[in-house]
């Protein structure tokens, strides 16, 4: 009989889903179908408000009150404030969890959100105590503490820092592997060339900036995208943008005339074919975009981050010297046309150090990790 993997996530943000896709596709390309995966949106589907509204409340939460995004994350980096929270989170979320955990037996557990490695496992060891646990933490340099329960069977690090950080919050280091972020196997794979990429995709043969803000659209990309639209299309260039599900943004830009060859589109489902069209990429800092950057060579201008969750990220990107943070459009519009410009030394060398920093089959590696826990 099939074994059964059940992925806890939430759809705040793209990422976490992307990541599970990532790792369902890894199990699949190592055991067909004697693996067979499921995702739930646990906080959505079986949380009481106002975790039951997380998706809908994140973007509000992170764009216009950041205040209080910061404050629930300063407090979830304190460890006795957040045990409190993980115990009342236990209680208060009981009957959802029961809900869950009755309704979803499985030979493997894996979560890859911060928010359900504590109160869910709790609920899981209850009804099933000999049936593994993991975390993969899809955040990169910032991952905050409810990320670490050391109680897990495994936890997957995305970077070395956060894998020092497991170790600190407790877990015996023969659980923690440095397991990279796992992205879509896509990326890794050998990847259409960019001009066949721009065929398939319809853009034209130019240098081409991919302008994005996460799966939710996130950040300033209207007057970013006016002002790279009016630098590129003086230079040459084309300007790609993708808005995911910020479908007012697209409806808006998909209105605007634009001076030069501009592409709008909403959520895309072949991020590695764009990403294969492109010479680099204006993004959010977010942790799945950095990494399926990386891996296709591209260099990153970040021109936002999500408070505490991404400021590392930040720093993890430029460290590496593969991109740098700027989040004047009128700046990143500068720095875009330079760096396209025909042979920019610059950019050759950002793009040999984006692949060297890059971790294209960190799904592979986990994959592998959690095989060892299905037996
Ligand atoms: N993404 C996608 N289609 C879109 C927009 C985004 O597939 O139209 C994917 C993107 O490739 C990445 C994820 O959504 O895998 C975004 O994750 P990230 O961690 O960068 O940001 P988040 O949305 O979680 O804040």
């Amino acid at each position: 009989m099939a074994k059964r993997v059940v992925f806890l996530m939430s759809d705040t943000g793209g990422g976490h889903r992307a990541s599970a896709h990532a790792l369902a596709e890894a199990l699949h390309v190592l055991h067909g179908d004697a693996v067979q995966c499921q995702m739930v949106d646990l906080l959505t589907h079986y949380g009481t408000w106002p975790l039951s509204h997380a998706g809908a409340y994140y973007l509000p939460l992170v764009e216009q009150h950041r205040w209080l995004w910061r404050l629930g994350i300063g407090c979830s980096n304190q460890a006795r404030l957040w045990q409190a929270v993980a115990l009342s989170a236990r209680l208060w979320q009981r009957g959802g969890l029961r809900r869950f955990a009755a309704e979803y037996p499985a030979d493997l557990y894996v979560s890859v959100h911060p928010l359900l490695n504590h109160a869910p496992w709790w609920a899981l060891r209850r009804r099933y105590p000999h049936t593994p646990f993991a975390t993969v933490i899809t955040d990169l340099a910032s991952a905050p503490r409810p990320w670490y329960n050391p109680a897990v069977d495994l936890l997957s690090a995305s970077c070395s820092q956060v894998q020092a950080a497991a170790l600190r919050a407790g877990l015996p280091p023969a659980r923690v592997l440095l397991g990279g972020l796992p992205i879509r196997l896509a990326f890794a794979a050998s990847r259409p060339t960019p001009a066949e990429a721009r065929a398939a995709l319809r853009l034209e043969q130019r240098p081409t900036a991919l302008l994005l803000g996460g799966g939710e659209g996130m950040g300033a990309l209207e007057p970013t995208a006016a002002t790279l639209a009016a630098r590129l299309a003086s230079q040459g260039g084309q300007l790609a943008v993708i808005c995911g599900r910020n479908e007012a943004l697209r409806s808006r830009l998909a209105r605007q005339r634009w001076p030069g060859a501009v592409h709008v589109a909403g959520y895309v489902d072949n991020m590695p074919l764009w990403m294969a069209a492109a010479d680099l990429v204006i993004s959010k800092a977010g942790p799945g975009t950095i990494a399926e950057a990386l891996a296709c060579g591209l260099p990153l201008i970040l021109h936002s981050y999500v408070p505490g969750q991404e400021s590392g990220n930040v720093r993890y990107v430029q460290e590496r010297g593969v991109g740098l943070f700027c989040d004047d459009p009128d700046q990143i519009a500068a720095l875009a046309v330079n760096w396209l410009a025909p042979g920019n030394a610059a950019l050759a060398a950002m793009q040999a150090r984006a692949r060297v920093a890059a971790r294209p089959t960190a799904a592979l590696t986990i994959a592998e990790a959690l095989s060892k826990l299905l037996g």
